[in-house]
């Protein structure tokens, strides 16, 4: 266990909550592993009275739930649960980057495009181990923006859903599956916000809200086909789409001598790939995401069981396309 201990400087309870809800948002804690008040205490070396009241705080906010035993867990976020969390967050940031466009600093914006140019940065250098660092880059985004807003409400409303947010990432186990798009979706929103260009500011905000929404539905329902099952089924497996693995495909001429398809769901353009047809399209794209999430060959081999040449040479095929 490598829990942080609870800093020494705040009220012990608001140590311990601070330290508990970290281990809950970073994934630390698993969501099929069951809380007990005594485990914990000793975990955070404190006693049970701050672990009571942190526990209580976080039902409270939602990130702890008990089961009908009393048992208590970590807040299950359903497909259903993560529309709507979305949906409420599109809402509210509509009203936060208009709040923005009228009321935000020239310090404010500074520190806005700051984060930008720091996660564009970190992207770049690709590697695994400033994912964190990168997805808290990429918060503050949108915390600066509530912050410039000058709405009080905004920021703690925001702050809610933005743990859930963080709670559904490591429950599906998304890595950053699209940074250079979460990246120029931010630039639209920061460059419309800096022109003062409110209608263009909630246009580039709902869009990259309701892109990232679709991003989870697509993992969440790729999480229900098992990799047993899809190994199974070969041959079909060409018309099915690369990207949001809808069956939904129609005939879009030929190219390079193969069939082309397109997707009739994203628009997706893509070839029939019969080499590759022992493996479904699923597991093809969560090779080349792991890869591009910085993961090296082997260790994906590893993780997925396909042999690494094999994943080198669909990593390459897609770059050609
Ligand atoms: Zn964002
Ligand atoms: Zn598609």
């Amino acid at each position: 266990m490598t829990s942080q201990l609870p800093q020494r400087s705040k009220p012990l309870y608001e140590q311990t909550y601070l330290a508990l809800r970290s281990a809950i948002l970073s994934g630390e804690i698993s969501v099929d592993e069951r809380l007990i008040e005594s485990q914990l205490a000793q975990r955070f070396q404190v006693s049970r009275t701050p672990v009571r009241e942190a526990i209580r705080r976080l039902q409270q906010e939602n990130l702890l739930a008990s089961d009908g035993d009393g048992a208590l867990y970590i807040t299950k976020l359903s497909l259903h649960d993560a529309i709507k969390l979305y949906d409420c967050r599109i809402a509210l940031e509509q009203l936060s980057v208009v709040g923005a466009c009228e009321n935000a600093t020239t310090e404010q914006l500074k520190a806005i495009e700051q984060t930008l140019v720091q996660a564009e940065s970190l992207a770049q250098q690709g590697h695994k181990q400033l994912q964190d660092k990168l997805l808290d880059l990429n918060f503050d985004f949108h915390r600066l923006i509530a912050q410039s807003s000058d709405n009080p409400w905004l920021v703690p409303l925001l702050d809610r859903l933005s743990n859930h947010t963080r709670l559904l990432r490591t429950q599906t186990l998304q890595t950053e599956p699209d940074i250079t798009n979460i990246h120029s979706e931010h630039r639209q929103v920061y460059e419309a916000i800096a022109h003062r260009d409110a209608p263009a500011a909630v246009k580039y905000i709902t869009h990259h809200l309701t892109a990232s929404q679709q991003r989870i539905i697509e993992i969440f329902e790729r999480s229900h086909l098992t990799t047993s099952s899809a190994e199974t089924i070969p041959q079909q497996e060409a018309l099915q789409c690369p990207r949001c693995l809808s069956f939904e495909v129609s005939r879009n001429g030929r190219r390079m001598g193969k069939q082309g398809y397109i997707c009739k769901q994203c628009r997706r353009q893509f070839l029939a790939t019969y080499e590759s047809s022992r493996y479904s399209a699923e597991i093809q794209q969560k090779c080349i995401t792991l890869h591009n999430n910085g993961m090296g060959f082997r260790d994906i081999e590893r993780i997925t069981g396909v042999n690494h040449n094999t994943i080198i040479r669909w990593v390459k095929s897609a770059q050609d396309k």
